[in-house]
């Protein structure tokens, strides 16, 4: 469609029309929860409720689980031929694309993230990762080793059986397709676990699977609170891999669930404090600092790889500064997140926008500089917005600089050259993502190697398309999404032996 038909108007006139899938999925058709429980989706711009959502537990999660086990042992899906798989993956990738007005307006209504960030970030980032699995299903290879004359040796990869998709709230759709991606293409049942405050698009998304010609039962959704729906998932004795993006606490609960139940593998993408580095021989600064600016503020700063410390050298620190704050003023409007000019919708839940809030506090009390922000917004008390922050005068061991704010609050840090950044950006239990920006391709190569992070940007912030491995270092977690390398982790490996006499 045309981007000029899309305007306010016609995302709220769509939005009003939405029917609401707020069931189970489960064996292919909507179920409620066996006892009538529900919980509210609440629209963070408004603070209403959207609609009240099935609460499952853990007879939810038993029957669910108990399908997809059934399903995935009939070979329906796990044995189907490669390219009919494919087929319906490249379908179930189509059809989302043709269903993204839906979608986008069902994950901006409960998260609050902008309508056209959803249709130029989310989904053409979901489609691309279920056709990219797609296309890999018939070049998974096993192999044949060398072996004596007498025998032969050969490696079967094989799918796990039934994988629980624990997904967070920040990319509904996009999490969740990357995880289905190379779950469905190695052959995997699924049960699903969207988070309590964005249920709404999971409905659709496993819909939608079924009409591309998926099989009922290989991907079901069951909705509900963490502690309950989705430590019953970790805790299952017959799920035989969790795939979770989400915060670093839950990611390490999820490993002693595994270890209390049946040593299911876990692979954690969890949280990050991602330093954006800016070398004193940098001299194209309005690139950094537009790169820099979306870097944090993006997606309302709610983004595992949210550029939130900025190390900047201190010969250029004021013109940083003096740019940054412009550019941010050019680029940010706050406002309802269906309206296509607004780029920072509210926060995903009034207590995150308090929580948001009280580190500003903590920032200042620390005795960082507030150069910008710190405020809501005024015009709509209601929603949980946050205007975009900026500190500076910061250091490292401020509380600011050290946890995961998780919105749009940026931290500035001078520094003395490439070894004093890298000290400082090592200086933390995250990993998961890194940039520099300099002339000199030596130190650029040595940050690369030097840095403890799983995705290092060069002269460019966030960039990458499916063949670049998305996981991080330390406690970001092991889980590696995207990439080819995704699908070794939900597949295992057999060793066959015959003797050949
Ligand atoms: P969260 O950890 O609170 O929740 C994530 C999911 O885990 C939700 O579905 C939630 O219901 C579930 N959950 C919560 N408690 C649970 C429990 N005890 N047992 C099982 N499941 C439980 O995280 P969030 O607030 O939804 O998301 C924000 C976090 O996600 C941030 O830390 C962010 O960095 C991280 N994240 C990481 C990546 C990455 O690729 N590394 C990407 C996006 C988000």
């Amino acid at each position: 469609m045309d981007s000029q038909t899309y305007t306010r108007d016609f995302w709220h006139t769509k939005a009003g029309k939405l029917e609401f899938r707020v069931n189970h999925f489960i064996d292919g058709a909507y179920l409620p929860s066996a006892d009538g429980r529900t919980f509210p989706s609440i629209n963070p711009a408004t603070g209403a409720t959207i609609v009240e959502v099935a609460r499952g537990g853990e007879a939810e999660v038993n029957r669910a689980v108990a399908v997809a086990r059934k399903t995935f042992k009939s070979g329906v899906w796990s044995r189907m031929d490669p390219r009919a798989r494919m087929a319906v993956l490249e379908k179930f990738s189509a059809l989302i694309e043709a269903n993204a007005e839906e979608f986008a307006i069902l994950d901006s209504l409960d998260m609050g993230k902008p309508v056209m960030d959803m249709m130029n970030i989310d989904i053409p980032g979901s489609v691309t990762s279920l056709k990219f699995f797609a296309e890999t299903i018939d070049k998974i290879e096993g192999a044949v080793t060398s072996t004596a004359a007498n025998a032969l040796h050969y490696i079967l990869r094989q799918p796990l059986g039934v994988v629980g998709i624990i997904v967070p709230w920040n990319y509904p759709l996009m999490m969740a397709a990357w995880k289905l991606g190379p779950a469905l293409a190695t052959g995997n049942s699924v049960v699903l676990k969207p988070a309590e405050q964005s249920p709404l698009s999971a409905g659709l998304l496993a819909e939608l699977f079924i009409e591309a010609g998926g099989p009922s039962g290989v991907l079901n959704v069951v909705h509900g609170l963490g502690e309950e729906v989705g430590k019953a998932l970790a805790l299952h004795n017959d799920v035989d891999k969790i795939a979770f993006t989400g915060s670093t606490e839950v990611g390490k609960l999820l490993m002693i669930y595994a270890g209390q139940s049946n040593m299911k593998r876990v692979t954690t993408e969890c949280g990050g404090k991602t330093p954006q580095i800016v070398l004193g021989d940098w001299d194209d600064l309005d690139t950094a600092v537009t790169y820099a600016v979306n870097g944090i503020y993006g997606n309302q700063g709610e983004v595992c790889n949210a550029g939130s410390r900025i190390l900047v050298d201190k010969k250029i620190h004021d013109d940083f500064v003096e740019r940054f704050t412009a550019r941010t003023a050019e680029n940010f409007v706050l406002g309802d997140p269906l309206d296509p000019s607004t780029t920072i919708g509210p926060l995903v839940t009034a207590s995150h926008q308090k929580r948001v809030l009280s580190f500003i506090d903590i920032g200042r009390k620390e005795g960082a500089s507030l150069k910008f922000g710190g405020g809501t917004l005024p015009s709509a008390p209601a929603g949980a917005y946050v205007e975009p922050t900026l500190f500076t005068g910061v250091n490292n061991s401020m509380q600011i600089a050290r946890e995961e704010i998780f919105g749009p609050v940026a931290t500035i840090i001078p520094v003395d050259g490439m070894d004093d950044a890298i000290e400082i950006a090592n200086d933390t239990i995250y990993g998961l993502a890194a940039s520099i920006w300099t002339r000199d391709i030596s130190k650029a190569h040595l940050f690369a190697r030097d840095i403890e992070a799983g995705v290092v940007w060069v002269n460019c912030f966030d960039h990458g398309d499916m063949t670049s491995i998305w996981g991080g270092y330390k406690q970001t977690g092991n889980g590696r999404d995207k990439c080819l390398e995704a699908l070794t982790q939900y597949t295992q490996t057999k060793s066959v032996w015959v003797n050949l006499g």
